[in-house]
């Protein structure tokens, strides 16, 4: 039997969301492509987001999470965040090790304006503002960088902060296709120019970066990130280097809100406790309710 020519270590079933990292062109380029429908699927169930929202807060995901790739210890994390003047008001989004992406937007529902019919206008949705990255991969001060939004479409904006925070020539593709408000297909590419690139194979990519398809559509045609990376590189020698599956994950527990509600302080928790009831508190990222009694809040008192 032949061997499959995109067999990626670590990926057994390629129909579920799949993050891979390749090297190719003498080991001058690294690339990486996502699958994340089901994620972003999942975000736009939890949010109940209008089709423009699921486009810009399913790129941010996806962006996110490429460029979160290089983590190595199971305590990093990372924190995405847009803030900008455009209906949707801003994201945010962490990406933990191990691949799991939790996210929120501000604003769920907003009317949705198209390039053309089928294409979200996702910099219309966004606006003009900020992106911050925020590492923290257990240093004394996590690493902080931030860019202005080039146009809000959300993959150059990825792509301006690579070149300007951390000085990487970056090519950024992400997609989002809905079909009647659901996500049909969601994915990503990062292809980087490692510093030993010549301006040869720095000419070779950029031209094949200027007529590459839609992400989106590539899926639809069954193209799985494997293939993205082979067909973008164009690389006989293109190397999977490894695999992973990646999800839509929150860590929230009842525990984690408590400590949340400590740091308001006693004599706001005190006023807490005048309802008899108690009170319900509400994961921002996946939904998650929380319930406190007045006993309970009066426990956190104590322990202050
Ligand atoms: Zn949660």
């Amino acid at each position: 039997m032949a061997t499959d020519p995109y067999k990626v270590p670590g990926i057994e079933d390629t129909s579920i969301d799949h993050i891979v990292k390749a090297e190719a062109y003498d080991g001058k380029v690294r690339a990486m492509a996502v699958s994340t429908t089901a994620m972003c699927a999942e975000a736009q169930k939890i949010h109940n987001t209008s089709t423009a929202v699921t486009c810009a807060l399913g790129r941010f995901m996806t962006g996110s999470l490429l460029i979160s790739s290089d983590m190595k210890n199971e305590t990093d994390t990372q924190t995405t965040i847009i803030k900008s003047d455009g209906p949707i008001g801003g994201m945010t989004c962490v990406c933990d090790f191990g691949y799991k992406v939790r996210a929120f937007p501000v604003n769920s529902v907003i009317d949705t304006e198209y390039h053309h019919p089928g294409k979200v206008n996702v910099g219309a949705a966004v606006g003009q503002g900020m992106l911050t990255v925020i590492r923290d991969i257990g240093l004394k001060e996590p690493y902080v960088g931030s860019v202005e939004l080039i146009s809000g479409e959300i993959a150059e904006d990825f792509a301006y902060y690579l070149a300007k925070s951390e000085q990487t020539k970056s090519v950024v593709a992400l997609g989002v296709l809905c079909e009647n408000g659901e996500v049909k297909h969601a994915g990503g590419l990062m292809v980087q120019l490692l510093p030993s690139a010549d301006d040869k194979t720095i000419d070779i990519l950029e031209q094949r970066a200027a007529g590459f398809p839609d992400i989106t559509f590539l899926m639809s045609e069954g193209f799985t990130p494997a293939k993205i990376i082979d067909l973008f590189l164009g690389d006989p020698e293109v190397r999977y280097l490894s695999g992973s599956p990646v999800s839509f994950s929150c860590p929230c527990s009842k525990e984690k809100m408590s400590r949340g509600l400590i740091t308001l302080g006693k004599e706001e928790l005190t006023q807490l406790t005048d309802d008899p009831d108690g009170i319900s508190t509400e994961c921002q990222f996946c939904g998650s309710k929380y319930h406190f009694t007045k006993e309970d809040i009066e426990d956190l008192i104590k322990s202050i």
